[in-house]
């Protein structure tokens, strides 16, 4: 495609963020969250080149299916497991793990005719209140997953964080306890964090964790940057500029004419909009790398275009580079002006753009 708008993805980056992961939980075995194709990067380039993790996390059959059929081996795990009984026998050919939050999903297990058992997480409730069995069935549950003859020897215990992020929230420190009461004197082997919780809450480790976010480069931390933590951000949004011009002191800017120049100033025009997955309201002021130098979005964003004000660029022209956010301008920053977060905007980038690999 001719158009500049592109995505740039930093295989290295994704490496190193991996190797930060490892030492950061040295004991633990690293579960690569790839759903949402690989919060937007790709899942198969993302999978490709992380080759060397324990296990792929994902949403659906069809995201593993489509790792099966590029030959990856490594376990797989359906982190909101079957969604109805027709799956498990694909799920069985496939040799997936499936997490088992529900009471349907059990009896599911219980009445299926597989030719093999299949791996089975068992999900634990200790406060998300998203998925997983309250605490108190827990004993019960784990009764009836042994006694059932599709269940691999021997189930798995996980449970999600609701508010890991924030590190002055106790909540993490009682769902933990939660879980560990739940799961008291059970031989299993135990999965609990997520980015945040690989950062914040080291406790949490356990067997198995499970990095999303951070292996993509992005804080999932509030107030804290992807460099804080000697995290390289893997995905950034680029394009140029296509057209540079003088307007006067006055003249209006873009749809609604909502911003005017309030003297004689250079504008860029960058051929990147909100059919691209960049925020429409991530509004004027917006910071946004042309050439190198911060400057300011301005004006409204239209679908394939976004202005931006050239006061503090020197010798702007057509066809600079620009960057919406990536290594020079972390995510975070575009998702807090946007009223979001970096994750809705990584998944959102438009599968029309041309991704880019670099390697080194
Ligand atoms: C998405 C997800 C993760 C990864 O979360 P991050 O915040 O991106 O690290 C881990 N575990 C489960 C169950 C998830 O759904």
């Amino acid at each position: 495609m001719t158009r500049p708008a592109r995505v740039v993805i930093d295989v290295a980056a994704l490496q190193h963020n991996l190797s930060r992961i490892r030492s950061l939980a040295p004991s633990s075995k690293v579960m690569a969250i790839v759903k949402a194709d690989a919060y937007g990067h790709g899942i198969e380039r993302v999978a490709r080149s992380l080759q060397d993790v324990d296990a792929f996390g994902v949403a659906c059959l069809d995201e593993a299916e489509h790792l099966r059929l590029l030959g990856i081996t490594l376990p797989i795990l359906l982190l909101e497991g079957a969604y109805s009984a027709a799956e498990l026998v694909r799920i069985q050919v496939l040799d997936l793990d499936i997490a088992v939050h529900h009471e349907y999903q059990l009896r599911m297990l219980e009445q299926a005719s597989l030719s093999a058992p299949v791996k089975v997480w068992l999900k634990i409730d200790s406060g998300m209140h998203r998925l997983g069995f309250p605490p108190d069935e827990v004993a019960m549950i784990w009764q009836r997953l042994q006694q059932c003859k599709n269940v691999a020897f021997q189930p798995r215990l996980m449970t999600h964080f609701a508010a890991a992020n924030e590190r002055d929230n106790t909540m993490t420190a009682e769902q933990l306890r939660i879980f560990n009461t739940a799961t008291a004197g059970t031989e299993a082997q135990r999965s609990l964090a997520n980015s945040a919780a690989i950062l914040a809450w080291p406790a949490t480790h356990a067997d198995w964790v499970r990095p999303g976010l951070m292996l993509y480069g992005v804080s999932p931390i509030q107030n804290e940057t992807a460099a804080d933590h000697d995290l390289r951000p893997v995905m950034s949004l680029v394009s140029e500029l296509i057209s540079v011009r003088s307007l006067q002191g006055g003249e209006a800017v873009g749809y609604g004419a909502s911003w005017r120049c309030p003297e004689a100033m250079p504008i860029g025009i960058v051929a990147v909009g909100y059919a691209d997955g960049f925020p429409r309201h991530a509004g004027s002021g917006t910071p946004i790398i042309v050439n190198g130098q911060r400057a300011c979005i301005i004006g409204n964003t239209s679908m394939d275009m976004l202005a931006v004000d050239l006061r503090g660029v020197s010798h702007a022209r057509v066809g600079d580079p620009v960057e919406l956010w990536g290594a020079n301008l972390p995510v975070e920053e575009i998702a807090q002006r946007a009223g979001t977060i970096p994750y809705e905007l990584l998944c959102g980038v438009h599968k029309r753009l041309d991704f880019i690999e670099k390697h080194g």
